[in-house]
């Protein structure tokens, strides 16, 4: 059996699989075919890869060769028109955003497999992308507030004075916020906390923040562990308490998000302005709206003195490691398509192939995936 990697689109830094991924994969007699230059941005260049055992193409090649072909991000229009029905393709494709590059992969009759729609079950954590990503997000989001910043983090007594820690407010503990939370409290931050979920409360406080609650949150326990979306009440209620803590910090890292919806506006205009002058807001949520209603995806905005920063591609800025993690992912998927032998070998009696695959043979195949682009 024969797989590709193909280089990402421009922006994108990481790259699918590392050299030792490879090494993982001959040893079960499968050829790796990899895109010329596909790890330059991740610092891993042909040469590791060819030492490796990997055969260095071109993308044409690529696509000819693969029966698996592996991507971080939905691949562009013309790569998918090449695609046969013989082929499946496997990355993290954000198929709800992504809707017209399913409908293409379906006319050519190939298979999607997207890795962010793995269960998010204890069996399922070795492959899941969407925790690996939002753990350098959260990492990553807190470094770069604290560079923003005019102030410090930690407390600092010193003879040149006392200065007080900064206080970080945080929205959404998933895996992100819990991240966020963790590095603020290293740097010495004081750290507050809201989500609409009670079961990260303690969670929230062995890592030593402090969880600020709002009555009166809708949970669902079909919703496969996901927060669902809150009612306008709620919301409004949440969005006055979120005010009350934002204008006393100088950190906001905004991660609040609902599975395939838009995040929901957590921080107002009227909010910021009444922030203190020079303090920072991360908003990881900005690919799906922000949780800041100032947010403008992948720009920096400053409003009032206030800087927010849009953002969700962080792993993009760590590629080496997000590569290494999004690899690591993959090759515990491919683990369970992939029999000992080397052959494709596909069973959807299994919950983790079945939640993954989007379109099989051309066909959808994933109810969830039609529940969300029907809502
Ligand atoms: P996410 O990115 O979907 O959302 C981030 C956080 O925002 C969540 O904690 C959510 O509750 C919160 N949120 C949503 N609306 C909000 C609002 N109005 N106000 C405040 N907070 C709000 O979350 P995620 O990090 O992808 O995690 C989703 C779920 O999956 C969590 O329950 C997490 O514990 C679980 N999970 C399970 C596993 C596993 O067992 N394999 C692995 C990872 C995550």
């Amino acid at each position: 059996m024969n797989i590709g990697v193909l280089k990402e689109q421009l922006g994108e830094n990481r790259v699918v699989i590392l050299p030792e991924h490879v090494i993982q994969l001959r040893k079960i007699g499968v050829n790796i075919y990899i895109e010329n230059q596909a790890g330059i941005n991740a610092y891993v260049s042909d040469a590791m890869y060819h030492e490796a055992g990997a055969n260095i193409v071109t993308r044409e090649e690529v696509i000819q060769q693969a029966d698996l072909l592996l991507c971080i991000a939905m691949p562009d229009h013309l790569t998918l028109q090449k695609l046969s029905s013989k082929q499946h393709l496997i990355g993290g494709l954000n198929p709800v955003i992504n809707k017209q590059e399913i409908n293409i992969i379906q006319q050519q009759g190939s298979s999607a497999f997207s890795l962010d729609f793995i269960p998010r079950t204890t069996r399922a954590q070795a492959m899941d992308i969407l925790s690996s990503m939002a753990t350098i997000a959260g990492y990553k989001a807190v470094l770069d507030a604290a560079s923003h910043l005019p102030r410090f983090f930690p407390m600092f007594m010193s003879a040149a004075g006392t200065i007080k820690p900064a206080k970080v407010l945080i929205l959404g503990a998933g895996v992100a916020g819990l991240q966020a939370i963790a590095v603020a409290r290293k740097l010495g931050a004081i750290v507050e906390v809201f989500d609409v979920r009670s079961a990260v409360k303690e969670e929230v406080k062995s890592l030593g923040g402090k969880f600020i609650e709002v009555e009166g949150a809708r949970e669902d326990a079909s919703a496969g562990g996901y927060a669902v979306e809150q009612t306008e009440e709620f919301i409004q209620k949440q969005r006055q308490l979120v005010h009350d803590h934002a204008r006393m910090a100088d950190v906001v890292i905004c991660t609040a998000q609902v599975f395939g919806k838009k995040a929901p506006i957590l921080l107002k205009k009227q909010t910021v302005e009444e922030m203190k002058p020079g303090s920072v807001v991360i908003d990881l949520a900005a690919s799906t709206g922000g949780n800041c209603e100032l947010t403008q995806n992948g720009k920096t905005v400053i409003h009032n003195q206030v800087t927010i920063i849009g953002k969700s591609d962080y792993p993009s800025d760590m590629p080496f490691d997000a590569s290494k993690m999004f690899g690591n992912n993959m090759i515990n998927f491919l683990k369970l398509i992939i029999s000992k032998e080397g052959c494709l070998s596909i069973d959807f009696n299994d919950d983790i192939v079945a939640g993954t695959c989007i379109v099989y043979q051309g066909e959808i195949k994933n109810q969830r995936y039609l529940q969300l682009i029907n809502n």
